[in-house]
């Protein structure tokens, strides 16, 4: 029977009309072998551009359809979803990308149209060799794996905990809080940090449906949307969970009591080889770094620790465990580096003294961190005058590109903070330009701006030290000048930015990461806490630098996409996979190692290797290893390719 295809083409808006001639493309359209109808409109994916397809289908009595639009990536769900309800098979369906791959890529009116039209013929001629194909389903195990404990993580877990399902949330660092637990208070209602947080880092830890595994790491993730496999380290604390109590004793006779840097007060503290991270921790539990600890590093210590605690919760027999779980959903919320600005000698951190961080002020400032919350310079007197430089390692072509959204506001914090507590200082804030975005975030500005803060228009560009007096320089671009500011105390702000390991992480989870090295969401607006792999969700600023507010939104975005994946109890899954015909195979194992998702397996008896449905990806790797050709992909067989390849040969 020869098929009756009606080709689309979209002109979304100018997006493509504007540089494509898509009546000469639908008119080319109208000539192609098979074509029965061809049209143009002006947004397809609307409804009524849905309702040409469908009532083609039943009027021209078509068989195939072809969009060409946007990227089938947005938009192919919508118009499999109309052609089924046309009558057909959602499969029967072929795209071609005029706007990606024509449209947005030049500027050439002659040229975007020519190859419109040849994608458009080569998708005509592709559709042709479609076959109908079913949505496969499979059930889901309604488990979430939420890995991070900051803010994202503790409220993606508390919401899908508090619907009734379970969740394994999975910290790398001994206690949940994430960055926002070294904070004092948050900006722009200045309320305390601890008081907002601490509870809900309880309730994580009390729910019933969430188990928390601290100082742990996903290693490897096998399976699917729905059925994931994962295996978690979980490293050894050196004390058990369940007995220790945290009271501290152990701390308190440490032989290294007060001599480590402490990385919670981000290296102003000191803390013991045994210690609790910090006193809200959750879980609240002593911990034994294990690269200090006299016991662990050179197997002999008196072990006043051991003999101080009543609980005997010490085992330093402790080993590493591999924990295998299974989950439905994925929610990646781990969060956000600090840009280390020892690197950049031009804003003096690690060379003058009392050039700090943002994160030292934040401890610093903190009621119950190193100072108690007081401003002290190195020596321990008050600053009389101190400068807060916005930008540090963000909006920077030798660092960062990328603003790092918070620092103007934390910068304004931090000013406030100063004169809060030193109303005497000059407090001196210097920006490039001022962001304050966010819901009541100008008004805390105007509100600084009155409480006496210098704000100069300009990047702190060096930080110098001239005759033993610190000092900053600053072009003010608002006034023209060069300055040059002597202060005490310098706070730099510097740069959120991707995770060390996230290119690792990203690997495990198998999602992508975008040019600053955020991990990629799979539509920036419509799709900002999916990823491209199902099942797997980001929140929080392992997807891009942001405050606390819209950080808790995409957490309960998270948990709200992964509830809506598990709750129906199966989930869909592409039938595009491997097809492997045994009668053709010749038992050489070639694609055995090949295939990434472990699908194929051997089957001695029939010596003959056999492709496991349901977790095969279709990814096509194994198809092009086959020697004897003996596995096709569906949707992609030979047949469909080499039609397409004729089609835009013009052949
Ligand atoms: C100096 C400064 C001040 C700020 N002040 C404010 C403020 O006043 N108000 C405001 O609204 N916002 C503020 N922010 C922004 C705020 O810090 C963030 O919005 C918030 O911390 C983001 O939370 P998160 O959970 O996404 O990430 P994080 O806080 O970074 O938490 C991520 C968690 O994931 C864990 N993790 C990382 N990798 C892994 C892994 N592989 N496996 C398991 N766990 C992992 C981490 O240990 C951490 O616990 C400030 C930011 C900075 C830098
Ligand atoms: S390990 Fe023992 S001494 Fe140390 S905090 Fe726990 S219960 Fe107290
Ligand atoms: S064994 Fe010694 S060094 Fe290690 S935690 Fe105990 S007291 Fe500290």
């Amino acid at each position: 029977m020869q098929e009756r295809v009606g080709v689309y083409i979209c002109h979304c808006g100018s997006n493509i009309a504007g540089t494509v001639n898509v009546e000469k493309v639908t008119e080319e359209a109208n000539g192609m072998e098979n074509v029965v109808v061809a049209r143009d409109y002006k947004y397809m994916c609307s409804d009524p551009g849905q309702n040409l397809i469908k009532q083609d289908i039943a009027e021209h009595k078509l068989t195939r359809v072809v969009v060409a639009a946007c990227s089938p990536r947005m938009h192919e769900p919508t118009f499999r979803k109309a052609v089924q309800q046309g009558g057909l098979n959602g499969f029967l369906l072929e795209m071609a990308n005029i706007r990606e791959h024509c449209s947005w890529v030049s500027t050439n009116y002659d040229a975007a149209t020519k190859k419109a039209a040849a994608l458009t013929r080569a998708a005509v001629k592709r559709v042709v060799f479609h076959e109908p194909i079913e949505q496969r389903e499979m059930p889901v195990n309604r488990t979430t794996l939420v890995v991070g404990g900051g803010i994202a993580g503790i409220q993606a877990a508390l919401q899908i905990g508090g619907a009734g399902y379970p969740v394994v949330l999975v910290e790398k660092e001994p206690s949940i809080g994430g960055h926002m637990a070294q904070f004092d208070k948050t900006f722009p209602t200045m309320d305390c940090a601890a008081c907002i947080l601490t509870p809900k880092m309880v309730n994580a830890d009390q729910d019933p449906n969430i188990t928390l595994m601290t100082h742990s790491e996903v290693v490897e993730v096998d399976g699917f949307v729905g059925n994931y496999k994962i295996k978690i380290k979980k490293k050894p604390r050196y004390v058990k969970e369940d007995v220790c109590t945290g009271c501290n004793d152990c701390v308190e006779v440490c032989v290294y009591k007060n001599k480590i840097p402490s990385e919670f007060d981000a290296g102003l503290g000191k803390r013991s080889a045994i210690y609790i991270p910090f006193p809200q921790a959750v879980p609240l539990k002593a911990i034994v770094d294990a690269d200090k600890c006299l016991m662990l590093t050179k197997g002999k210590c008196k072990q006043p620790c051991v003999t101080a605690c009543q609980r005997e919760a010490i085992d330093f027999e402790q080993k590493e465990e591999i924990v295998e779980i299974e989950a439905g959903a994925i929610i990646l919320a781990t969060g956000h580096d600090m840009f280390d600005p020892s690197i950049a000698p031009q804003w003096g951190f690690g060379i003058y003294d009392n050039v700090i961080t943002s994160m030292q002020f934040e401890r610093m400032t903190n009621a119950s961190g190193p100072t108690q919350g007081k401003i002290v310079l190195k020596d321990g007197t008050k600053p009389k005058r101190v400068a807060v430089l916005h930008c540090i390692g963000s909006r920077d072509e030798k660092y960062h590109k990328h603003c790092s959204r918070v620092c103007c506001m934390s910068s304004v914090k931090f000013s406030h903070l100063a004169k809060e507590k030193l109303p005497e200082a000059e407090v001196y804030d210097l920006y490039m330009d001022m962001r304050t975005f966010g819901k009541q975030y100008e008004e805390f500005y105007n509100r600084v701006q009155d409480e006496g803060v210098t704000f100069i228009r300009g990047k702190g560009a060096e930080v110098t030290n001239i005759e033993g007096q610190l000092t900053v320089r600053v072009e003010d671009t608002l006034l023209g000048v060069y300055r040059e500011i002597p202060v005490d105390m310098v706070i730099l702000n510097s740069a959120l930015i991707p995770r060390k390991d996230s290119d690792r992480v990203s690997q495990i989870f198998n999602i992508s990461r975008g040019e600053s090295g955020f991990f990629l969401e799979s539509h920036i607006k419509l799709d900002p806490v999916k990823t491209t792999t199902e099942g797997v969700y980001i929140a929080g600023t392992c997807q891009s630098p942001k405050d606390i507010p819209d950080t808790v939104a995409q957490g309960s975005a998270a948990a709200a996409e992964a509830m809506a994946a598990i709750a129906t109890g199966k989930v869909k899954i592409s039938p595009i996979i491997a097809m492997l015909n045994q009668d053709i195979c010749s038992g050489c194992k070639s694609c055995l190692n090949m295939c990434r998702y472990n699908a194929i397996t051997f089957d001695e008896d029939k010596k003959v290797a056999y492709i496991n449905e349901a977790v095969c990806k279709g990814c096509g790797t194994c198809a092009t290893t086959c020697p004897s050709g003996a596995i096709a992909i569906s949707h992609f067989t030979k047949e469909q390719i080499f039609a397409q390849i004729e089609g835009v040969c013009g052949l």
